[in-house]
């Protein structure tokens, strides 16, 4: 069989610890014997990054933004620990924050529902997509705790002096406040993913805020999303027989557990941080969500949900076996060539993904998996396998979808 021909490379992204370690089998197994694999290989691994003053980070996301696509494997965010493991010059910033804030974009998670894997909640059938505002309110508050009486106001000074005040609370005793802001510009580039998401994946979006009591703030998210839908979206989504649909969120909430899943659900960053935890383990397990970080230009970042699985790597150092769960970082692989794929017209490419995860998928669904799955599946007589084994099954399976 001739292997598949790519013409712009794929911008990859290396990591660290367990993924590491799963990114190379991946590629050994799974892909290269197919495609004639084009990349520009960044290392993003924590030395390497530690070697460049974290450059590489930077240069990684600047090539996305040049070709469009990248994938990236799980990489570490230095802490105090990480200082001495690692001997670091400084301690690095996310790369994911770093990579995000260069891209300005919003990241969806998606879970991969296989049988077998059930979420608890029984009416979800399909999965649901999570995208989260990644950018201030809570998150970029302010906060003073009012020792005792006095009055606390809102002002704003406009670059000519001219203010504006708002009485927060006459406080007669002691208190809290707390203020906190967002940029129109930041949630029109929000709501602009949001809405390329959809187009890209075909599937309605759902938006919500607590505008009713929240008049000026929540209600601005409102409108911006409105207005920017009717004049630049709402034509395609029409075409596509796609819906754009706002409400409150507490009526979000009660509708995202009687439906049937299947759609992109956009929310304000602190919902986004809960409520992606709540979707997340009601559909099972962080090693089946994916993730992609989109950006308003339309370039995109494909990775797993989850971490560097470090446990497991220290197991794997020392000799033992590991049973690591492949299936989120193969979909990041999947997302980035099918893209890829699209973009460039090869549809080889395309097919070439859908296979693949048809045969991770195959594989699981005839009871073979890691043990992070065979924990929770609702299959009989399941075969647990370690790291490489799962792998070397999904070829087998993937040799066969060829034959
Ligand atoms: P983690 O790597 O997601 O792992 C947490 C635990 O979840 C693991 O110990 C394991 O549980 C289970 N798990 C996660 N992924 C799994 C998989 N693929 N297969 C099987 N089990 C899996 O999170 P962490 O331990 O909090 O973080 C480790 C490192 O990852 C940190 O340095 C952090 O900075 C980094 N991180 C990176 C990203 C990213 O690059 N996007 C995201 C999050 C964290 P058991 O040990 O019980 O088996
Ligand atoms: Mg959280």
């Amino acid at each position: 069989m001739d292997k598949i021909k790519m013409t712009t490379p794929l911008v990859e992204m290396d990591g660290d610890e367990m993924t590491r370690i799963l990114w190379k089998m991946i590629k050994d197994q799974l892909l290269l014997p197919f495609i004639d694999l084009k990349t520009e290989y960044y290392d993003l691994g924590l030395e390497y990054r530690n070697e460049t003053d974290d450059q590489v980070t930077v240069d990684s996301a600047k090539a996305t933004q040049k070709y469009g696509v990248a994938v990236k494997c799980a990489t570490i965010t230095p802490n105090a620990a990480r200082m001495t493991e690692y001997n670091l010059k400084e301690m690095w910033k996310s790369p994911n924050g770093t990579i995000r804030a260069i891209l300005d974009g919003t990241v969806f998670r998606t879970p991969i529902i296989v049988k077998g894997i059930e979420p608890c909640v029984k009416n979800w059938e399909k999965p649901i997509t999570l995208a989260r505002h990644a950018y201030g309110d809570v998150y970029k508050n302010a906060e003073i705790k009012i020792p005792g009486a006095g009055k606390a106001e809102l002002v704003f000074t406009a670059e000519d002096g001219t203010e504006v005040r708002e009485l927060i609370h006459n406080f007669k005793g002691a208190g809290i406040i707390q203020g906190m802001h967002n940029t129109c510009e930041s949630i029109s580039s929000f709501a602009r993913a949001c809405f390329n998401f959809a187009i890209d994946t075909k599937q309605d979006l759902w938006f919500a805020t607590k505008d009713t009591i929240s008049k000026k703030y929540d209600h601005t998210f409102k409108d911006i999303f409105q207005e920017i839908y009717d004049t630049e979206y709402k034509e395609k989504f029409d075409e596509l027989g796609i819906e754009y649909f706002y409400t409150l969120i507490d009526d979000a909430v009660a509708r995202v557990m009687k439906a049937k899943g299947g759609f992109i659900w956009a929310c304000k960053n602190y919902d986004g941080d809960v409520m992606s935890d709540m979707v997340s383990s009601a559909f099972g397990s962080l090693a089946m969500m994916t993730s992609v970080l989109v950006s308003p230009s339309g370039v995109y970042e494909y990775e797993a949900a989850h971490g560097t699985v470090q446990r497991h790597y220290y197991k794997h150092l020392k000799g033992e076996e590991t049973s690591t769960n492949s299936v989120a970082t193969i979909f990041a692989w999947t997302g980035a060539l099918r893209k890829r794929g699209e973009l460039d017209n090869i549809p080889e490419l395309m097919t070439f993904a859908d296979k693949l995860e048809a045969a991770t998928l195959g594989t699981i669904e005839a009871g073979k998996m890691t043990k992070d799955l065979a924990l929770i599946t609702s299959l009989k007589d399941v075969t647990v396998l370690n790291s490489e084994d799962f792998i070397k099954e999904i070829r087998k399976q993937l040799e066969q979808n060829f034959s």
